[in-house]
């Protein structure tokens, strides 16, 4: 891909007031050429993400939510918000599976694959997340795990989605994945989800995992890295606008 992906992922993080003054110094990126950038912020403030990037013409911001419901049609799952809903509020691109998701609420393939399968009904992105945990690495069974997490999207019709390589043991502990990590897993995952949709599939392959300033452009140098999906690092401007920079 000649366009990264730089998707900042809020988690549980942000109030009103200062995710405006982040958004709003992140409009200051007027042109930034070959890098797209998103955000993702708690549900229950997307609607004001969203409006604060929707006038930004030169380089739009993405609008992406951390999770939807596994149900599609409207009506009594209390606490529970919709695709539908997700696209209603001007959400592009929906993450779906991230490992926080399997730790704390025991999320498996089946609700992952009814999630990807309405967000592709109404025509957003879904972007899955895979990685390992560090047992799974030490015992060499690395890609037999991400496998398992791909198989997901066996079968489906629509071909066009991204995945986020996260290593479970990367993620907010300031250990990356090695080149060769990344550059081996980044291919077996294009390998793996072309054999799984057909060789048309439009996929991108996101690397996350404790991403900042100073890792950032090594990461985006290694092959099939076609952007990055940032934690921690994101909250902040200064670290976040040096990604960006480093992805260009
Ligand atoms: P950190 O960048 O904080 O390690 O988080 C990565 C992540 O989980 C992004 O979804």
């Amino acid at each position: 891909w000649q366009q990264k992906w730089v998707i900042g992922n809020w988690k549980m993080n942000g109030q009103l007031q200062e995710n405006n003054s982040l958004v709003h110094k992140l409009r200051s990126f007027q042109t930034v050429p070959n890098v797209c950038i998103g955000i993702t912020p708690p549900t229950v403030y997307l609607l004001q993400v969203h409006n604060a990037v929707q006038i930004v013409l030169n380089n739009p911001i993405y609008t992406c939510a951390q999770d939807v419901s596994r149900f599609s049609e409207k009506g009594a799952y209390t606490g529970e918000v919709s695709a539908e809903m997700m696209r209603d509020v001007g959400v592009d691109i929906i993450l779906i599976g991230h490992s926080e998701r399997s730790l704390y609420f025991n999320e498996k393939n089946d609700v992952q694959r009814q999630k990807i399968e309405n967000v592709l009904k109404v025509g957003l992105i879904p972007l899955l997340c895979v990685g390992e945990s560090l047992k799974e690495r030490e015992d060499g069974r690395e890609k037999e795990a991400v496998a398992y997490q791909l198989s997901v999207f066996k079968g489906l019709k629509t071909k066009n989605f991204a995945i986020a390589y996260e290593p479970v043991w990367a993620i907010g502990t300031g250990k990356v994945a090695n080149r060769e990590q990344i550059a081996d897993m980044h291919q077996f995952i294009y390998d793996e989800v072309l054999s799984l949709c057909g060789n048309d599939a439009n996929i991108r392959v996101l690397y996350g995992g404790s991403v900042n300033d100073k890792n950032a452009a090594d990461i985006f140098s290694v092959p099939h890295v076609d952007g990055a999906l940032v934690g921690g690092a994101s909250l902040k401007y200064e670290a976040f606008a040096a990604i960006i920079n480093a992805a260009q």
